[in-house]
């Protein structure tokens, strides 16, 4: 069984994350959403906002599960038997982030392999520290928030 792991923050997941998840879904058999938990850092929307989030917008798809996890991602790998790490890539920096990451976990686990999708051209801009800071000062960033979800939820951090 093909599974993959894709991680990250999802500090709220977005439709650049939506469409990454989504057009990966025919490469795997199952993709599990691994929400990095850590304990030191505060987040801006909760843990459990975020769980249901993206457990609402994929409720109908059978491949697709949502966990929490905290400590190294490729350990995540190990606990439920996944070989790929899925990541999407907007831009050149996210490229140089991306490469390290990848290429020391491949070093340290050579079984796991980092497999990159990018972007579609509309979702380049799009990242979770705009929408926090639309947010935060009141603005509608429903835009760019995956369909379905309850707008009002958004508004009440601060
Ligand atoms: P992290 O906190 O690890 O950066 P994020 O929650 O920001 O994680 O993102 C998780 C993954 O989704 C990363 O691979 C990131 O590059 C990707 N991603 C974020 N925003 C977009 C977007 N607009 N289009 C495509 N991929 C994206």
């Amino acid at each position: 069984m093909k599974i993959a792991i894709f991680p990250g923050s999802f500090d709220p997941f977005t439709i650049g994350h939506e469409s990454i998840l989504r057009r990966a879904i025919p490469m795997f058999d199952k993709i599990i959403v691994m929400i990095g938990f850590n304990a030191n850092k505060k987040s801006f929307f909760s843990l459990e906002k975020r769980l249901k989030w993206i457990n609402q917008i994929f409720e109908n798809v059978e491949k697709v599960e949502v966990r929490v996890h905290e400590g190294l991602t490729v350990d995540f790998c190990k606990e439920v038997g996944a070989r790929y790490i899925l990541r999407g890539l907007r831009t050149s920096a996210d490229f140089e982030y991306e490469r390290a990451i990848a290429q020391v976990n491949k070093k340290m686990h050579p079984e796991i392999e980092t497999v990159f999708l990018l972007t579609l051209p509309e979702h380049t801009p799009i990242n979770a520290t705009i929408i926090r800071d639309i947010v935060f000062h009141g603005g509608d960033a429903s835009m760019f928030l995956p369909k379905g979800l309850d707008m009002n939820e958004f508004k009440t951090e601060k």
